[in-house]
């Protein structure tokens, strides 16, 4: 069966940064996939390296890097919410999961990924996953999909031990590198390692051996 998958993120580069191997997969295998992305992180403090954004132009380049992103992995159903970034956490949870309800009410997804509530370290991110989780808690048992999430903070390894999917994407490394290269803007100054001709064969292997494993956590519902 083919899975409906909704990922749901709140900047531009949260689809993409250990995560674009699987969703790279999802779309190979013939599933539909539908990102959510709630802002257009504006407030983003890297501007490129060199610089070549500025607090005016980066919402116009962010809003590129990400659907030239979406076009490396595959994603052709991209819902730009265009909030403010770093502003979810001041708004309603339940104005939020309305919001997500909507879009799963549409997607109806078997398979959600996010940040794992509490575990991403960003407040755009865990105020977002809080949002989403209420939104699947208000569906009957059987409909909820699946959440995946993603963990950020070491304090979240600690206590949920090792992650219940472990995703090589080497076979698709190359095309997962294309993706983050369109997030020029938030990538550029270390991934330029990729292609800087000085760096050794080791070093490049190792760099995209990093980038062959993608990691996500099941999240445990509470008995609501
Ligand atoms: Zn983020």
């Amino acid at each position: 069966m083919n899975e409906r998958v909704l990922a749901i993120y709140p900047h531009p580069d949260d689809e993409t940064i250990g995560k674009a191997g699987t969703l790279i997969n999802h779309v190979k295998n013939g599933d539909e996939v539908t990102l959510i992305c709630a802002t257009m992180g504006q407030m983003g403090r890297k501007m490129g390296k060199p610089f070549f954004a500025n607090r005016e132009t980066l919402t116009a380049i962010r809003k590129k890097e990400l659907l030239d992103a979406c076009e490396a992995i595959g994603i052709r159903d991209v819902r730009m919410w265009m909030m403010q970034d770093k502003t979810l956490q001041f708004r309603e949870k339940s104005f939020l999961a309305d919001k997500v309800q909507a879009v799963m009410d549409e997607v109806k997804p078997t398979l959600v990924y996010s940040y794992y509530p509490e575990y991403g370290v960003h407040p755009d991110h865990d105020a977002l996953s809080d949002a989403t989780i209420l939104a699947i808690n208000r569906l009957p048992r059987k409909e909820r999909p699946v959440f995946l999430g993603s963990v950020i903070s070491r304090e979240g390894q600690d206590e949920l031990g090792a992650p219940d999917i472990i995703n090589d994407v080497s076979h698709v490394v190359h095309e997962k590198i294309k993706a983050l290269q369109a997030h020029r803007s938030q990538t550029e100054h270390w991934l330029v390692a990729v292609t800087d001709p000085s760096i050794s064969v080791q070093e490049r292997k190792e760099l995209l051996e990093k980038q062959s494993q993608e990691q996500f956590w099941i999240y445990r519902h509470k008995n609501i």
